[in-house]
């Protein structure tokens, strides 16, 4: 079994434990920032405690449109730095986690020879840069080879495409295994256990006040430095530390609606132009295909779970019928949609398609370190840069950071993941588009979730229980919702499970962790609740069209 475990059953153990230490680095926020910078400290000798209000990655982190991108759009900004860095960065993140960066081709269609030929001088450039070699090197699709790559592309009217490596990841499985990782490595880790107050001593900031969402519990955690690493809601953590700290965050929407490949049969990535000349996503992600992004001002309070309106949908099938040859789909068919917000430093003036993705890292007048922006791709130089911040501040010293760090729980094999897949099949019998989704979320660390159960969650999804299992005795999962969204995903990517899974993973939870029936049924409507608000949007559609 492995040995990087987050185990629910653990909860009192972590909560005393928190409370009897004195930890170099107390974190704030358990989305992929946070658990970033508890790895890389952990790595170099620091004790940490992270807590996180709510499930880790429940926050953007979850939400994203899960590509370690490569930096080709720093290209046209002329950040020759950055383009380096960044893709430099994707390699080393495959080299972590190859199950959780899989190379695929991202296809730019093109109507002209000359439209093409001119993407094409700009990939070159950019790949010389890059260092990027082999099989990511990009290729170009016409005539008959395209229409084998991509049939659903109208090639009446893009007769060509370029196709470039982008890696897909599973944004919430990134987060988990840096959070698993650094607990293998000392960190002391919560979820539902949201800071309520900044403890300072001697005008420092000495730790925090946190509250248990399970037990209502209260801890005090003392902490030599402490980081807000709180994503969209930094500025409520900045205001514990200064209540009047301005204002720092311009948040965007983004949201992306799924459906079924059979009504969307892209197999690739596909870029489609947008309108206003933006660019959008179709993701093919086994079973399902998804459009996204939109990316809007939000002017709401920083809700968990930003409402996903029938004008976000239409803007992202807009782009469909110019692009590919019908039948297209139509909102009805939509069977999942997730929102996230971009924790984007504001830029007073600018809209948000015009904001630098930028972080920003700031000490406070306590010493509270405070972390804003950055994106999955970037958040390892994002943590090392942040922690390096933190040890100057409280004086902490850390060993040098790895030459070659270790790979990520489930990262250790050679990064063929067909070809684990059709080992993990075979070895145990699981069906083999189990198996393939299953090597895509755990990597090698799915032979231990089959080992926990290999039957099926239930008949004709291609879930199985020791999912729930590995999800509560190793990922922290302590509700039916952070089961069902961030760890076999099944309300965003399995649609044969997105309804049906809710009862089996509500009873497998219950007997794992002693529900009584009143918690059950709560959970049970809690979560339904959730999957309906998510696909409102169809019934908004439905009105308007009556
Ligand atoms: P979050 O993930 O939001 O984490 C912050 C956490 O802090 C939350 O879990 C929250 O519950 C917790 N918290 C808040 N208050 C407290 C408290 N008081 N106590 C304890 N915990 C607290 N980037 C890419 O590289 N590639 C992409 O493809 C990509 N696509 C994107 C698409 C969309 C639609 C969006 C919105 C973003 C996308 N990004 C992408 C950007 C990327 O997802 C984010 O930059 C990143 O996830 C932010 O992570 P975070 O940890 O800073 O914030």
């Amino acid at each position: 079994m492995p040995e990087a475990s987050l185990s629910t059953l653990d909860r009192a153990a972590v909560l005393d434990r928190l409370e009897r230490e004195r930890f170099d680095l107390a974190v704030i926020g358990g989305g992929i920032s946070g658990a970033g910078i508890a790895r890389e400290a952990t790595l170099r000798g620091a004790s940490v405690a992270l807590l996180e209000s709510a499930d880790f990655a429940s926050g953007t982190s979850s939400r994203s449109s899960k590509l370690i991108h490569g930096g080709l759009r720093y290209l046209a900004l002329g950040d020759v730095a950055l383009v380096r860095s960044t893709a430099l960065e994707r390699k080393e993140i495959h080299r972590l986690a190859p199950h959780l960066a899989e190379p695929r081709f991202m296809l730019v269609p093109a109507r002209s020879r000359a439209a093409l030929l001119k993407f094409r001088a700009g990939l070159t450039a950019y790949e010389k840069l890059g260092g990027v070699t082999g099989d990511d090197l990009h290729r170009t699709f016409t005539g008959d080879e395209l229409a084998r790559e991509e049939p659903l592309l109208d090639r009446r009217r893009f007769p060509f495409a370029c196709a470039y490596r982008e890696y897909l990841t599973d944004d919430a499985h990134l987060v988990l295994a840096n959070l698993r990782h650094a607990a293998e490595h000392g960190a002391a880790v919560l979820n539902y256990a949201g800071v309520t107050s900044i403890e300072v001593e001697g005008g420092r900031a000495a730790g925090v006040s946190a509250r248990c969402g399970e037990t209502g519990r209260e801890v005090r955690v003392r902490a030599r430095c402490v980081i807000n690493a709180a994503g969209p809601w930094v500025e409520a953590v900045q205001r514990l530390e200064r209540p009047d700290a301005p204002p720092l965050l311009h948040l965007s929407k983004g949201v992306h609606v799924v459906f079924p490949a059979d009504r969307l049969p892209v197999r690739h990535m596909l870029v489609l132009g947008t309108d206003d000349r933006r660019s959008i996503f179709a993701i093919r992600r086994g079973g399902v295909v998804y459009l996204g992004t939109t990316d809007t001002s939000y002017a709401g309070s920083c809700r968990e779970w930003p409402e996903i309106e029938e004008r976000d949908v239409a803007y992202l099938l807009d782009p469909l019928s110019r692009y590919l040859a019908p039948p297209l789909p139509a909102i009805s068919d939509a069977v999942a949609a997730w929102a996230g917000l971009r924790p984007l430093v504001a830029q007073p003036g600018k809209p948000p398609t015009e904001i630098s993705r930028r972080d920003e890292i700031a000490v406070g007048p306590r010493g509270v370190v405070t972390l804003a922006g950055g994106k999955l791709t970037g958040y390892r130089p994002t943590a090392r840069r942040t922690l390096e911040v933190a040890a100057d501040a409280a004086g902490l010293s850390l060993a040098a950071p790895a030459e070659e760090e270790p790979p990520l729980p489930g990262g250790d094999f050679d990064g063929n993941l067909d070809a684990l897949g059709a080992a993990i099949a075979g070895e145990t019998g699981i069906a083999r588009d189990c198996a393939d989704r299953l090597v895509r979320l755990h990597g090698s660390e799915s032979r231990d979730v089959v080992k926990l159960g290999s039957a099926p969650l239930l008949p004709g999804a291609p879930v199985l229980t020791g999912e729930v299992d590995f999800a509560v005795l190793h990922e922290g999962a302590a509700r039916v919702e952070d089961v069902i969204y961030r760890r076999i995903r099944s309300a965003l990517y399995v649609p044969e499970a997105r309804d049906r899974g809710v009862l089996p993973v509500a009873a497998r939870m219950a007997a794992l962790l002693g529900w009584d029936a009143a918690r059950r049924l709560r959970e049970i409507d809690g979560v339904r609740a959730r999957l309906a608000a998510d696909l409102a949007f169809r019934d908004e559609a439905a009105e308007e069209s009556a």
